[in-house]
């Protein structure tokens, strides 16, 4: 049975690499008839924000793809939140400690730093390793006798418990996407598993809670990647089978250069976050997809091109078609460049998909001016003027004019359109639509383009001018549907002030 789990630490709002990464769980989960797990890793208090669990929760479900277990619901391998496991945790440090593959170190921050540094001075990277325990410049209990270790223990010194990495081997780590990977293990630290404050530290709890879930499949970003070491040995070491590994690629600026971040979209004015966050201590907001007019089948479209591909033509594909279609081995390890335009293009093609009587809901609801219209009448605006629109937000730009009169009429247009007989021509037009009896827009199509070209008139010189008092512009869908839909009384009314 294929468990997977999604586990953001709640240090703020979930930014679209990390949806991509719970939408990259669901669909697997899903296409195997698994678990989707949700667990919120909150073991750094110091780091923790409020809202920002809340925040993910309510992510997931705008996009759609809802967590099988988690916090609060069907909690069979619960508590999901770690800071209400943190029990569990130590008996686990307690057992490496026992079985001499993990140590109490009682360095310092100070001696941490000053270790730090001096090797910087010989142009070296610290490795708080092998190298290092046992030249005797730490202090630990690897040079410490076990009583001297006991009795720091026991005056309640500060301690960390450190995993001991093994020296001169060569570990053959499996990634389902980047292959087989060899890793050196002089190259490893002894990471730090426990602290004497009773908190795990991210390693030894994931490690723990992946093993206690039951999950099958660790599918992450590829940040973890560095720390897949570490969690192979920590699986050895407890004897545990692990997990199957999936590091999933960086999603990368527009320009293809360097990891996206917040202020790439800040600077180029597109959400990386779903939706709206507003930082509890600073207060600054930032845009969420949501809230800028996107649709969450949009978002989930886009999200899942970033970095899998289906190996066809095909780009549109709903949640159920991507659970059918997706496969962890058609995800790139290169990175994913972002594109903000592509975004948009999938949010124009959902927009064709919504019911007009939807869109109209929601565009009524944006705009004091379209109070009291008949919602019916705003969804027959909407059908006409949909496929030019990306966002809601864009419709009143494409469509005022079905509900309010020109207020004034664009400078360049009225040079192109109104000549010296226009004032004569749109008398005429009013007459026939006035004599119009049945107004629909084949009528008044044949009428008034029969007159136009009986008199050999000139298209331009009739429709511009008639569009200019319309609409205010050269712009807009069919002029003979914009007056069916604003009605005869209403035409004449725009005609009238046009030449007044
Ligand atoms: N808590 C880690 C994060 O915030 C989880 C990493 C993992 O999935 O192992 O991304």
């Amino acid at each position: 049975n294929v468990r997977v789990r999604f586990a953001p630490s709640p240090t703020g709002p979930l930014h679209i690499g990390g949806v991509r990464t719970a939408l990259f769980n669901y669909l697997f989960a899903k296409k195997h008839g698994g678990d989707f797990v949700l667990r919120i890793e909150d073991t750094d208090q110091n780091r923790y924000v409020e809202g920002a669990e809340g925040y993910i929760v309510e992510a997931l479900n705008w996009c759609g793809i809802p967590f099988d277990e988690g916090p609060g619901k069907n909690e069979k391998f619960g508590p999901y939140r770690q800071s209400e496991r943190k029990h569990l945790y130590k008996q686990y440090a307690d057992q490496l400690v026992a079985e001499d593959k993990a140590y109490y170190a009682f360095d310092t921050a100070e001696q941490l730093d000053a270790h730090r540094k001096q090797h910087e001075a010989e142009g070296k990277t610290f490795i708080y390793n092998w190298h290092n325990r046992e030249k005797g410049r730490l202090v630990n209990s690897l040079v410490l006798s076990e009583e001297a270790t006991q009795a720091k223990l026991d005056t309640g010194e500060d301690y960390v418990v450190r995993f001991k990495s093994p020296q001169d081997e060569t570990l053959h780590l499996k990634d389902i996407i980047r292959g087989d990977i060899s890793i050196d293990t002089n190259t490893l630290d002894d990471k730090v598993l426990f602290k004497s404050d009773g908190m795990p530290t991210y390693h030894l709890a994931n490690i723990v809670d992946d093993h206690l879930m039951e999950i099958t499949h660790v599918i992450r970003g590829e940040e973890w990647l560095p720390s897949l070491a570490l969690h192979q040995l920590l699986y050895d070491a407890f004897g545990w089978e692990a997990p199957e590994f999936a590091h999933l690629p960086l999603i990368l600026k527009p320009t293809g250069k360097g990891k996206l971040s917040k202020r790439d979209g800040d600077k180029l004015g597109f959400p990386v976050f779903p939706l709206e966050w507003k930082d509890p201590k600073t207060e600054d907001v930032s845009k969420g997809y949501k809230e800028e007019g996107y649709f969450p089948e949009a978002v989930v479209n886009f999200l899942a091109f970033l970095g899998w591909n289906p190996g066809t033509e095909q780009e549109i594909f709903s949640l159920e078609e991507l659970v059918q279609s997706f496969d962890l081995e058609r995800v790139n390890k290169a990175g994913a460049r972002f594109d903000p335009d592509k975004t948009k293009w999938f949010n124009h093609h959902y927009m064709q998909q919504q019911l007009d009587l939807d869109l109209a809901k929601a565009f009524q609801a944006k705009n004091i001016l379209l109070e009291g219209v008949d919602v019916n009448y705003i969804a027959l605006v909407v059908g006409l003027i949909k496929e030019r629109a990306t966002f809601v937000k864009d419709f009143w730009e494409l469509s005022h004019f079905f509900f309010v009169a020109p207020a004034n009429y664009d400078e360049k247009a009225s040079k192109k359109a109104l000549k010296e007989d226009t004032p004569q021509l749109m008398q005429k037009v009013i007459e026939i639509v006035t004599a119009t009896g049945d107004f629909t827009v084949e009528h008044l199509q044949t009428k008034l383009k029969g007159w136009i070209t009986d008199n050999n008139i000139g298209f331009g010189k009739v429709m511009m001018p008639l569009r200019l008092a319309l609409v205010g512009a050269l712009q807009g869908p069919d002029v003979f549907e914009i007056m069916f839909m604003i009605g005869k009384a209403e035409t004449v009314k725009r005609v009238e002030a046009l030449i007044k």
